[in-house]
């Protein structure tokens, strides 16, 4: 797995992109537990599960279809009160994207096995072509010159694209915010 702070990356990505009008801070939190949630599944190795078990480590859930389902557990139980149709989108879509993107990054390290992605129509394995990621890790080796050159990867790989996102979404929202006054005359 890319490592937790490499996760969590992404729905700070995506509520500096649409804004804390869209993503209040209890979408943030729930963004956050979903994002790192589907690794909870390392206890599997407790019980002897085997990795490769769609029961086990990056298993079902990584999968596409745990992340629409917890995503959209977490968006009935978030509904505004009075809601307008741009933020039920957005938090639909900002809370699938961090449940759903656990599995996809997963996917782009190069070492463990691969996401069930495609549980549970296939129990199969995936990772993307393209793998320039470092695997973390699990446990205390993370703090080592392995989990140096992890934290590098995760810097390039996610990490930039991640800031670029946030900050092309605070220049545009910056902007829209400026431009209001003169909308209203
Ligand atoms: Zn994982």
């Amino acid at each position: 797995m890319p490592s937790l702070i490499a996760h969590i990356a992404v729905p700070l990505a995506g509520r500096a992109l649409l804004g804390p009008e869209a993503i209040p801070r209890r979408v943030l939190v729930a963004g956050l537990v979903l994002c790192a949630l589907p690794d909870l599944d390392v206890i599997a190795f407790r019980f002897g599960i085997p990795y490769a078990s769609p029961w086990g480590h990056r298993g079902f859930t990584h999968s596409i279809a745990f992340g629409l389902v917890v995503a959209l557990v977490c968006w009935w139980m978030l509904r505004p009160a009075r809601p307008s149709r741009f933020t039920e989108t957005a938090t639909a879509t900002y809370l699938v994207a961090c449940a759903v993107s656990h599995g996809l990054l997963d996917g782009l390290t190069n070492g463990g096995l691969g996401s069930a992605l495609w549980w549970p129509l296939s129990d199969d394995r995936w990772f993307a072509p393209f793998r320039p990621i470092q695997v973390s890790p699990i446990g205390h080796a993370f703090f080592s010159s392995r989990g140096l050159a992890v934290i590098r990867s995760e810097a390039i790989w996610i990490g930039l694209p991640a800031l670029a996102i946030s900050l092309i979404g605070l220049a545009v929202r910056r902007r829209l915010t400026e431009r209001r006054p003169e909308d209203a005359t």
